[in-house]
């Protein structure tokens, strides 16, 4: 096993009408920025929640952060805290809103230009230098919620980037996994694709010693394709919502990846097509997560042949085993209503993996990877089979 160290200080708040525990959570005699997205919260009744349980708090709000949060919009919210002396930020929705507040969260105190926190990748780490925010999970998938990364859109570049650091984990989150009953049926699929991908980009690496690790993430995949097809279906059955939300959770907040090597290319390529196409960023995963798997396929399979046996019951050879988990995921995502062809999200593909590939030589990412061999040509061919 590798070392690790392991640092999760998130006050995680699981379960029914916990949202009414937000005044105790809250630190008092603070001006707070209610942060939230586009106004599904005032539709599903979360908001009013919300506003009950901060009645006698000193509240200001900042509603429009969109899905793919654009840094453009959160510069408003950092200069609306610098303005009204806010010391709180409580952050109302899904990846989207709570990946914007933590960076609204780092950009406030940031000493020099705050785009550099994205374009140079600056880590966050004084617990001084950050406004401290809590969250409300309102859509189960990105593991935001309990973990200390994000991933914000500049318009004026059409850039995607991630960002984090040790100081940007939530004082507290409170998911509710009733919240989910007002999702649409994309969301909820995406939320179930977004965790599994999540977990494979931890495992599907190379065999190494670290047991439960692999047990751990096995047993989280294991439950996403069990309560995944139902739960969008039947949002409301709260033994279905409860796993998914918990699965999701586990799947990224940090405790799979300790001492075991990750890759995370599904996910800087799949950015790139959010920027780009606006796909959905669990859609993105989908199309090109298997795609991945094939072109680096001589790398992976042992780990590949693992996966097949443990989560999919295959039998066979083991270079069989491994092809066809490749196939069984492909089939999962179709199952969970994605599309897994990048022709089948956009009609305007033409250039797409050239484009990506000069992108990624100009910010010197030319050794991605767990091997650090997903190269330029690599990522060339993932991305062409992806069309
Ligand atoms: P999202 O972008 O936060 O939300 C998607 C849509 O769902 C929004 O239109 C939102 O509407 C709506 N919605 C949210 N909760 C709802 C509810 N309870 N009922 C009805 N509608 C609801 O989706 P997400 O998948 O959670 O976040 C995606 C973002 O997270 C991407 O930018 C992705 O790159 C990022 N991400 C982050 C991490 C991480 O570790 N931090 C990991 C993976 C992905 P409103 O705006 O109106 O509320
Ligand atoms: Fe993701």
């Amino acid at each position: 096993m590798l070392n690790f160290e392991l640092y999760n200080p998130v006050n995680y708040v699981f379960g029914k009408g916990q949202i009414a525990k937000l005044p105790e959570l809250l630190p008092a005699n603070t001006k707070i920025l209610l942060a939230y997205g586009g106004g599904s919260i005032f539709k599903n009744g979360i908001y009013d929640q919300v506003k009950t349980a901060l009645a006698g708090f000193d509240v200001v709000e900042f509603g429009g952060i969109e899905p793919n949060p654009r840094y453009e919009t959160l510069m408003k919210a950092v200069a609306i805290i610098k303005e009204q002396n806010i010391g709180f930020i409580l952050a109302v929705g899904g990846g989207s809103v709570i990946d914007g507040i933590k960076f609204v969260s780092a950009a406030v105190k940031f000493n020099g230009d705050p785009i550099d926190i994205l374009q140079k990748r600056i880590l966050t780490k004084d617990t001084n230098a950050v406004i401290p925010f809590g969250g409300i999970l309102t859509l189960p998938a990105t593991g935001s919620e309990m973990n200390s990364g994000g991933v914000i859109t500049i318009n004026a570049t059409q850039e995607k980037l991630s960002f984090g650091g040790s100081a940007l984990f939530p004082k507290f989150s409170i998911v509710d996994p009733t919240v989910i009953h007002s999702l649409p049926k994309r969301q909820l699929q995406n939320g179930v694709v977004d965790a599994f991908t999540h977990v494979l980009e931890q495992y599907l690496t190379y065999s190494h010693d670290a047991l439960l690790q692999d047990r751990l993430a096995e047993s989280i995949l294991q439950t996403l394709i069990e309560v995944g097809p139902d739960v969008v279906e039947n949002p409301t059955d709260y033994k279905l919502a409860s796993n998914f939300v918990w699965s999701c959770t586990m799947a990224l907040n940090g405790l799979i990846q300790k001492g075991v090597p990750s890759d995370w290319a599904t996910h800087m390529i799949g950015h790139e097509l959010t920027a780009l196409y606006e796909i959905d960023h669990a859609r993105t995963l989908a199309i090109i997560g298997p795609n991945l798997y094939r072109v680096m396929f001589d790398s992976k399979k042992e780990k590949l042949a693992q996966y097949g046996k443990r989560v999919w019951n295959l039998q066979g050879t083991d270079e069989d085993i491994a092809k066809k988990a490749i196939d069984k995921t492909t089939e999962f995502f179709q199952k969970m209503g994605m599309l897994t062809r990048l022709s089948e999200n956009t009609s305007n593909y033409d250039g797409t993996a050239d484009f990506i590939v000069k992108r990624f030589e100009e910010r010197g990412w030319t050794a991605m990877g767990e091997k650090q061999n997903i190269t330029p040509e690599k990522v060339r061919e993932i991305v062409e089979l992806s069309y």
